[in-house]
């Protein structure tokens, strides 16, 4: 009778990595991720891996200038409405505030929570994240900033305030004298600059530099 094999116990020395062109999965040794290498995809000859600092600096630029228009894209006027002489102006802000107000406690908070709070944490991690790994600055405020961005990521939607505001605007044109301001162009902005950030940042590639470097979560807590 065949004894039953053993269970390994041995560190994974490999990583399975997708195909972006094919699908394909790609099994992957550790030192072919370690800076400087690239790989391509044995089936499409795809781009599997990038260099891993320069992967990095896509995000640092777009994560910042995302942090850059937080403050325009929030708090300066989507729009200006003219009835009759009497004016007023809108800030995304402000329709939260105003949501509130009415009594729309759970809208408010929905709408700060996912078009405000959310992608501005978003862009602040990703750019600390970034910024760290760049300069290898490895370590557990890194692993919980991956974990929360991890955490939060789903919950950002921008988009849907896009279009309830583009829809404002069709339905109060008739209303009056209605003007686009540029805080609208800095949400549109902000907007392209999130969707940009969810493809080009990859948490996992930071995972795996963080393995590589061997200073994973069960080594740092016995320090
Ligand atoms: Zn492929």
């Amino acid at each position: 009778m065949m004894k039953p094999e053993p269970q390994s116990t041995s560190i994974v020395q490999a990583d399975l990595i997708v195909c972006q062109e094919c699908d394909a999965l790609v099994s992957m040794p550790y030192e072919a991720l370690n800076e400087g290498n690239s790989m391509s995809c044995p089936r499409c000859a795809g781009h599997l891996i990038k260099h891993y600092r320069n992967r990095l600096l896509p995000s640092l630029f777009i994560s910042l200038s995302g942090l850059f228009l937080f403050f325009p894209a929030n708090f300066l006027p989507v729009m200006s409405l003219s009835v009759l002489g009497n004016s007023g102006q809108n800030t995304m802000v402000k329709g939260v505030y105003q949501l509130a107000v009415d009594g729309y406690w759970w809208m408010a908070f929905l709408v700060l929570f996912c078009s405000v709070l959310v992608p501005g944490l978003k862009f602040l991690l990703v750019f600390i994240i970034s910024l760290k790994a760049y300069f290898k600055i490895w370590g557990r405020p890194l692993i919980h900033a991956l974990k929360l961005y991890q955490k939060i990521e789903v919950w950002g939607m921008l988009d849907v305030y896009l279009i309830a505001i583009l829809l404002s605007y069709i339905k109060m044109t008739d209303m009056g004298d209605l003007i686009l301001d540029v805080g609208l162009f800095c949400f549109i902005v902000f907007l392209l600059l999130d969707v940009l950030v969810t493809t080009r940042f990859e948490p996992g590639a930071i995972w795996r530099q963080i393995d590589i470097e061997g200073k994973g979560w069960s080594q740092l807590n016995r320090k």
